[in-house]
């Protein structure tokens, strides 16, 4: 569910047209809907409700500050994978003991910020970086909070790229072998190990492979338990899926009712980090048809001013955007492919689509895009990075400025002995 919906004909973000945002700010954008984000992030944290646990929002799902800002206005926490994350979420204005740390090769000065910073849990994946946490814990004379991402050898059936809990995968450490890790982390000094956590990928549309991560992680629990290692968290991670197309995956509440009927452990905090569900179908990507063209009887092409470095998922994983026109017309639907203005072949958002016969100068919405959009987006073929909007009821705020061309040369140094003039030929 989300509020992007037509009024006579016309798209509207709440009670925004989305024309208007485009006519003032330009195409494209980002545009979020406000009542959306809250929604979503408020079905999801409400269906563990009734049990002691941490919402933390991941991050590289959409990192702008005002959503971050939004998610720790409602007692949210944040997952980062990286020291540029912290910095954003303690700009933002999150608690750091809502914060927890995952990712397969954090640096040695992402983990010291991190500990300056106080997180809450650094969810440690080799036993290299626990470490090397532990080595830096004790240099600032610190004991860091570890969890160890196990790998529970699940298949989320997902798309391979977003799968990540296989044993093939390069995350975590194989949860048969995690109890001697575990017997050592816990015998290091400086690290306080406290947590369990897991990541067996994104976009699941089936709650089973979730209660088998999470029974196995309970195992796991009373194995170290009988072993004198208490655990306090147990971090499920994230992953629940979005209706791109025709999906169904199950509502945060099917899913939490499922998760919660198996934990039995009173004591530990669950701790969840969803990103796709909570921002992916509150925002859309707005862009305006360029050209159109055809190269062959049966091929067309719609071309418009957003591309493949704006929102990479299609070209990355052949992922699915609904495209909607943000005016409707009457007209019967063509099959075109709706393509971006870079050199590369890959620069496509929909191939061979039923769509409208859209004209230049139209404005075309690509739907779901609020998650893994501008997070991901790029400078490629020095195209700035685009604006992102957020809409609030009858009125609309620009979260992140267009960037300018003087924003694409930011830092670049021409040295001196390339300023001496022209080489003469
Ligand atoms: C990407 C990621 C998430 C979020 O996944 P979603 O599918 O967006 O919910 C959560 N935890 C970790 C460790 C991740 O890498």
């Amino acid at each position: 569910m989300h509020h992007f919906n037509y009024r006579d004909e016309e798209l509207y973000c709440e009670d925004v047209p989305v024309r208007t945002i485009a006519e003032e700010v330009g195409t494209p954008f980002y545009l979020y809907s406000h009542a959306t984000l809250l929604k979503h992030f408020r079905a999801f944290d409400g269906a563990f409700g009734d049990i002691r646990h941490l919402t933390c929002f991941s991050m590289k799902s959409n990192s702008n500050l005002a959503i971050i800002r939004l998610f720790a206005r409602e007692g949210g926490g944040v997952d980062i994978v990286s020291g540029g994350e912290l910095f954003r979420a303690l700009r933002a204005g999150v608690d750091p003991k809502k914060i927890v740390y995952s990712g397969v090769g954090k640096r040695a000065e992402d983990l010291e910020y991190a500990l300056e910073s106080d997180i809450l849990m650094f969810n440690a994946e080799s036993e290299q970086e626990i470490g090397l946490l532990n080595d830096l814990a004790g240099k600032l004379g610190k004991k860091a909070p570890v969890a160890i991402r196990v790998n529970p050898d699940i298949d989320p059936q997902t798309h391979p790229y977003i799968s990540t809990g296989l044993r093939e995968n390069k995350f975590g450490i194989d949860i048969n072998r995690s109890l001697e890790e575990y017997t050592t982390a816990a015998g290091l000094s400086h690290l306080r190990v406290n947590g369990v956590s897991c990541h067996i990928g994104s976009q699941l549309t089936q709650v089973a492979p979730f209660v088998e991560a999470m029974k196995k992680l309970l195992e796991l629990i009373g194995r170290l338990k009988e072993a004198g290692v208490e655990i306090r968290y147990l971090d499920l991670g994230g992953g629940l899926g979005i209706t791109y197309d025709r999906e169904q995956p199950p509502h945060p509440e099917e899913y939490g009712r499922a998760i919660k009927e198996h934990l039995n452990t009173g004591d530990v905090t669950l701790i969840l980090e969803p990103g796709r569900v909570i921002a992916g179908n509150a925002g859309i990507l707005v862009t305006r048809v360029l050209y159109t063209k055809s190269t062959s009887e049966d091929k067309r092409f719609v071309i418009v001013d957003a591309a493949m470095n704006d929102l990479m998922r299609p070209s990355l994983y052949g992922a699915y955007h609904g495209i909607q026109p943000v005016s409707l017309g009457g007209k019967e639907s063509i099959k075109a492919d709706i393509v971006g203005p870079i050199c590369e072949s890959g620069d496509f958002f929909a191939k061979d689509r039923d769509v409208k016969p859209f004209e230049p100068g139209e404005l075309m919405a690509l739907m779901s895009a609020g998650a893994y959009g501008f997070s991901m987006s790029s400078n490629y073929n020095s195209r700035p990075r685009v604006a992102e909007v957020m809409v609030r009821g009858d009125r609309y705020y620009v979260i992140r400025a267009r960037e300018t061309y003087e924003d694409l040369i930011r830092g670049e140094v021409i040295p001196d002995f390339l300023k001496e003039g022209r080489k003469a030929l």
